[in-house]
């Protein structure tokens, strides 16, 4: 949730520089990779190896059908494949040579540009790996099968992909429940705006409504992005209801009404993210419409956030870094998150240390979602595969900690340390 802060004097703008901590780190799954000639120079390259085929299964492929899927958008279809030519490590491919059914002559096709294939329903996926150039292939049913094996364990699984027919359901049951909020708030003029990704309920005039719809889809986009979605992916099951109201009275009203819930201490804004997928945002516009922007996005990103591959929930200083972090980058108007930054920077430099209370807390103290974001911030800087990395690799079943050793070689001292040093707190510990 997003909460008010107290308005506090501006104070010196820090920007967050890279830490050396954060850089070429060695590659820690480089022990799983030794089967291989060549090794990959970075955590995201090893991490690309785990479910690669080896050089026989790679071979055993050689003269069966394929729809294959290249940079371009473009599709093989039903081709047959022919050959691979390989390096000297003969699982990692240079090109491949597919032959259409009539064609007198094969097509040659680089890893460079090799995506994804389809070979007797099953998926595989090119993972191209740079220092190598040459790409590995990575087995997506033995993948998932063992992340799903991984999650069962704690009760977690996958989201399911939900068919065009069962979303547009969805979005009716909304619609209805929509309605039942719009009698109950009859003298409020209630008018709902659609939009590919969002039904967005309010009593805010048509005119300012805009804005917040174009940074919603922003949003949408942004994350994709950042977790490893295609652009055009709906992640929504249906879509993502918002409720808006201009006044606070409003939103408790809803809150009690609607969720049964009297006690929202000071929140703007509220993200019911439900069991079975669905994800309603709650909240009042109040007077700092660009606020207002900042607390919408971070909700809702809650509820992206929620959706996301799987039910595995994130650890809170994630989830709320991820949130604040979205809403800065999409709300830049928007002065809060910075003022957190500095305001956190300005608590640690009293303490240097978060003293146990950050890293595993369910809830963060209001001071302290400025560090989350900022940490945020520095390793999606640091690099934006590791971050995807690490981020998947939670929702994948790894713990935190491990995800974070796996994508960026760090221990959480380590990361805490990166994060000090950008601050001006070399030896900040956790
Ligand atoms: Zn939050």
């Amino acid at each position: 949730m997003m909460v008010p802060r107290p308005v506090s004097v501006v104070f010196r703008v820090i920007f967050l520089s890279l830490s050396l901590l954060l850089m070429g780190q060695p590659a820690t799954a480089q022990k799983r990779a030794t089967r291989y000639n060549a090794k990959p120079s970075n955590t995201v390259e090893a991490a690309a190896l785990e479910f690669a085929l080896s050089a026989d299964e790679v071979n055993s492929l050689v003269g069966k059908k394929a729809n294959v899927l290249t940079s371009n958008g473009k599709e093989e279809v039903d081709v047959e494949i022919t050959r691979f030519f390989t390096g000297r490590d003969e699982s990692q491919i240079k090109s491949m040579e597919v032959k259409a059914e009539n064609a007198t002559r094969g097509k040659r096709l680089f890893a460079t540009r090799l995506v994804e294939m389809k070979v007797d329903d099953k998926t595989y996926q090119f993972q191209y790996l740079p220092s190598l150039k040459a790409a590995a292939i990575e087995d997506m049913s033995r993948k998932n099968a063992a992340i799903s094996e991984k999650l069962r364990a704690s009760n977690e699984e996958f989201w399911d992909e939900i068919p065009e027919k069962e979303q547009l359901k969805y979005v009716d049951e909304y619609k209805e429940f929509l309605k039942k909020v719009g009698t109950h708030f009859s003298g409020f003029n209630m008018q709902l705006y659609e939009t590919k990704y969002f039904l967005f309920y309010t009593d805010m005039p048509a005119k300012q409504v805009a804005p917040y719809l174009v940074q919603l889809d922003k949003m949408n986009e942004l994350l994709g992005q950042s977790f490893g979605f295609k652009p055009g992916h709906n992640i929504w099951r249906g879509k993502a209801v918002v409720v808006a109201f201009l006044a606070k009275q409003a939103f408790l009203e809803f809150e009690e009404e609607f969720y049964n819930r009297t006690e929202t201490g000071n929140a703007i804004g509220l993200c019911h993210s439900h069991g079975d997928g669905k994800v309603i945002v709650s909240c009042y516009r109040g007077n700092d419409p660009n606020f207002f922007g900042a607390v919408l996005v971070h909700e809702t990103a809650h509820g992206y956030i929620h959706r996301y591959k799987s039910t595995v929930p994130i650890p809170t200083w994630i989830n709320e870094g991820i949130a604040d972090w979205i809403a800065m980058m999409i709300v830049p108007s928007s002065k809060e998150v910075r003022f957190r930054q500095t305001e956190a920077a300005a608590r640690l430099r009293q303490s240097h240390t978060f003293g146990g209370q950050f890293f595993n807390n369910d809830r963060l103290d209001g001071w302290q979602y400025g560090s989350a974001s900022a940490i945020i911030q520095l390793m999606l800087k640091a690099n934006p595969e590791q971050f995807k990395l690490f981020f998947n690799g939670i929702k994948e079943g790894l713990t935190w900690q491990d995800s974070l050793q796996r994508a960026y070689g760090l221990t959480v001292e380590q990361l805490c340390q990166a994060y000090g040093q950008t601050i001006g707190i070399p030896r900040l510990t956790p």
